[in-house]
């Protein structure tokens, strides 16, 4: 069998257990215009003890309740080692809320119960009595305005160990913790958020960051080739992801 030279092997890590507020449509979102670049998503939906695949160019990870990170949370550590060695290799990875938390250090619940994250991104978690709910808004200096929306009880401060920030909160939102104005982490190519919304359709300039990466990792660049009809299809969503 001779190699697919355009494919690029995604994760969709947890799906049944993280996946909340639409998350999955940053997976479709992917997929959609990945092909739509010419290139041949194979996506791997990977639960709790499912193999992991051989290939990975792209991790994509959505929230959840706190029962769901912690059902999740034995199965994460078993896999810690390979993702930070994905990670550290430049694989692009993108964890929204609960598992953005659990990329971290610690999540902590309201209830003082403390989940052990993997520690990829250097922050931590602590949950507190008031949820942080509503629209977001922020900006991120390689992707200019994301927009989506927030749902977490968790506080995330990020660490001064070569994580930075992801992006500053704008008019609307929490972010982080509301008050150091910062929003999401980014270490490597992985990216933490709590960004619902689903935030890749509406945000496409990010998820050709992503595609772009993944690329990258795979082939050494990122060569798009679309046909007319889908050109125009990538104008199309574009132009629906600024009207939303
Ligand atoms: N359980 C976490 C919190 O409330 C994550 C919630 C989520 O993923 N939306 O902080």
């Amino acid at each position: 069998m001779t190699e697919n030279t355009r494919e690029l092997a995604i994760v969709s890590l947890y799906p049944k257990d993280m996946n909340i507020y639409g998350d999955t449509g940053n997976v479709k979102t992917i997929a959609l215009r990945a092909r739509l670049y010419g290139y041949e998503p194979r996506i791997y939906k990977y639960n709790v003890g499912d193999a992991w695949p051989e290939h990975v160019d792209l991790v994509l990870g959505g929230g959840g309740q706190d029962k769901g990170q912690a059902a999740i949370s034995d199965d994460l550590f078993a896999r810690s080692q390979k993702i930070h060695e994905l990670a550290q290799a430049g694989v692009p990875m993108l964890l929204i809320c609960g598992l953005y938390q659990l990329f971290g250090e610690y999540f902590e619940t309201n209830e003082g119960v403390r989940l052990p994250g993997i520690n990829v991104l250097g922050v931590h978690t602590v949950g507190q009595d008031t949820r942080m709910i509503g629209n977001l808004v922020e900006h991120n200096a390689q992707c200019g305005t994301i927009v989506g929306y927030e749902n977490h009880s968790g506080q995330t401060f990020v660490h001064d160990d070569g994580t930075e920030p992801w992006a500053e909160v704008k008019a609307d939102g929490t972010g982080n913790n509301g008050v150091d104005h910062t929003e999401g982490a980014r270490k490597y190519n992985v990216i933490g958020t709590y960004m619902h919304g689903s935030v890749l359709p509406k945000n496409p300039q990010l998820a050709d960051l992503l595609i772009r990466k993944a690329a990258e990792h795979r082939y050494g660049n990122f060569e798009p080739i679309s046909t007319v009809e889908q050109a125009e299809e990538l104008n199309r969503l574009n132009a629906m992801a600024k009207a939303a």
